[in-house]
């Protein structure tokens, strides 16, 4: 099945062409025109979120656990298509989209599970007592309200779960909150059919237009004039380090300073400890060689880095990882652009001091081949440079003396999205002297596992202490995410009549 797009933003209910227009850069096949998004559309969208927050924000749970079956049901009914434009606009297999593509259904119907159970509002109860000395103490409710309109900023490296219609929105959408999405780039195509499906299911559960907005980007401009809208409340992003922060300080340069959700990027350590390295260190080379290029390492999951302790048996770790990367196929990356950020930050790897080349590899311009590099703790803590992400199959083994070197580095870890331990039993004393370091330091901590695939569920965690998040008490998977788009209302000595259905 062939999908066309038209190129248009969608603006509460309509479909809205530009006056310029900027050409998407596809994997493979043609090219197609966009409308770039403008400060009008921005505030068109902006002032239609707010209007149909009234109804939205106040719909009940149960109409709104339709909106997102319904969402859920109008992307499988354009599954082919959305495969077949994905595929040419990321590079990524379909097999791969289309698992994405179960992801981003299943957390929009999780979602709806999750608010017509109510928990999530986390209603509470103070009964008044009206004799107590010296003061009577007033009944008072309390539950968890909508926000108001927010924005979404999608990462490249997941085109539907983590975009248009992906977790962001599924949360905010959940809480009560009308969506604006920035379009991304990358995939605007992608962006407008899942936004087509959005827009059928406004149409079938009788929503207010202006509860969902699609505009497409071609211009920095625009996701600036969003977050700086007056009328956005909250903004939901995934992506870089770079493009998050600049977003972040306008959000809080506001007159009104808004929160800004943003997921970024992360080295994702795992710590091989010694006895487990010696039982099964060939099984965890070849396990991380699997995680580390997985979808070319464009996961913000990627585990870069491998701390061994020296030793005869890190040494044979360090062959059989050489091994298993090397029979690694080239694989497509996501854009042009972060073909060009690897393959630069696979030179700035390789040029620190102290950094000797394990597996060195080439490939064309948009692919990308695993490089494998090691150095020492003492080496990693004097060059900062070898702690900021490279986003793609690229690993660093860091080789500690002791298990003291371990913690040295562990304590200079910035904050990261996940942290990993390979252990066995003879390793518990040393894990316990490790965890309370890396659970300061990461919003998930694994043991004897990787850590690319992220679990959609009510214990999940994808975030952790800034530069993985830019907010360390939320998540942006799992249904914990609801609450960046939720904030509690006290109401005290209220009348019933005119406290809210839900409690
Ligand atoms: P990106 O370049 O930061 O783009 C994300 C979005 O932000 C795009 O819509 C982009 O607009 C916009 N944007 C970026 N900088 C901006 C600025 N200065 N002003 C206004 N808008 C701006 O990120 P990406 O390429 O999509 O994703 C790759 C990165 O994301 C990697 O570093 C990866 O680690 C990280 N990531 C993190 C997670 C996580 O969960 N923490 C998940 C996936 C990826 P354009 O469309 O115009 O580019």
């Amino acid at each position: 099945m062939t999908f066309t797009p038209h190129g248009k933003h969608l603006i509460a209910g309509d479909w809205v062409a530009g006056d310029d227009t900027f050409a998407s850069a596809p994997a493979f096949g043609p090219a197609h025109d966009y409308a770039v998004g403008r400060l009008t559309d921005v505030d068109r969208a902006a002032k239609a979120a707010e209007a149909a927050f009234w109804q939205f924000g106040y719909a009940s749970r149960a109409d709104r656990a339709a909106f997102l079956n319904a969402i859920a049901d109008e992307i499988e009914n354009r599954g082919a298509a959305i495969t077949e434009i994905g595929t040419r606009e990321t590079g990524l297999p379909a097999a791969r989209l289309e698992g994405e593509r179960g992801r981003t259904t299943g957390q929009l119907r999780l979602f709806a599970d999750h608010i017509a159970k109510g928990n999530y509002l986390d209603r509470r109860f103070d009964a008044a007592l009206p004799d107590r000395a010296p003061l009577p103490r007033p009944e008072m409710h309390m539950m968890q309200r909508p926000i108001g309109p927010v924005a979404v900023f999608g990462a490249s490296n997941f085109p539907l779960a983590f975009s248009t219609a992906g977790g962001d929105t599924a949360a905010a959408f959940a809480a009560g909150c009308p969506v604006i999405v920035k379009g991304h780039s990358a995939h605007p195509g992608t962006g407008e059919i899942i936004a087509e499906a959005i827009h059928a299911a406004i149409k079938r559960c009788d929503m207010p237009a202006g509860v969902f907005s699609l505009i497409q980007g071609g211009d920095r401009a625009v996701g600036a004039a969003l977050v700086t809208h007056p009328l956005i409340k909250a903004v939901g992003f995934t992506g870089s380090l770079a493009g998050g922060r600049a977003l972040f300080d306008l959000c809080a340069a506001r007159p009104e300073p808004i929160p800004f959700f943003g997921e970024l990027g992360s080295v994702n350590p795992m710590f091989i400890l010694g006895s487990a390295m010696a039982a099964r260190g060939d099984d965890i080379a070849k396990g991380w060689a699997a995680s580390l290029t997985m979808g070319a390492g464009q996961f913000c999951t990627n585990p870069g880095i491998a701390v061994v302790l020296e030793g005869d048996h890190a040494d044979a770790f360090t062959k059989s990882a050489q091994a298993a990367l090397s029979a690694t196929a080239p694989q497509t990356m996501l854009t042009d652009g972060i073909a060009a950020a690897y393959q630069s930050g696979q030179k700035r790897i390789a040029a620190t001091q102290g950094v000797r080349d394990i597996l060195t590899t080439t490939c064309d311009q948009r692919e990308a081949t695993p490089y494998l590099y090691q150095t020492t703790v003492q080496n990693w803590l004097d060059n900062e440079t070898l702690t900021e992400e490279v986003f793609g199959p690229l690993g660093l083994i860091v080789v500690a003396q002791s298990p003291d070197e371990m913690r040295a580095m562990a304590q200079s870890l910035q904050g990261q999205l996940t942290c990993t331990l390979h252990l066995d039993d003879a390793d518990t004393t040393v894990a316990r002297t490790l965890l309370p370091i890396l659970e300061r330091k990461a919003g998930r901590v694994l043991a004897n596992g990787f850590p690319t695939g992220v679990e959609v569920s009510d214990t999940m965690v994808h975030g952790g202490p800034y530069p993985a998040s830019t907010n360390f008490g939320a998540t942006s998977v799992g249904t914990l995410s609801i609450r960046r788009f939720l904030r509690p209302v006290c109401y005290q000595n209220m009348p019933a009549a005119l406290l809210p259905a839900d409690i």
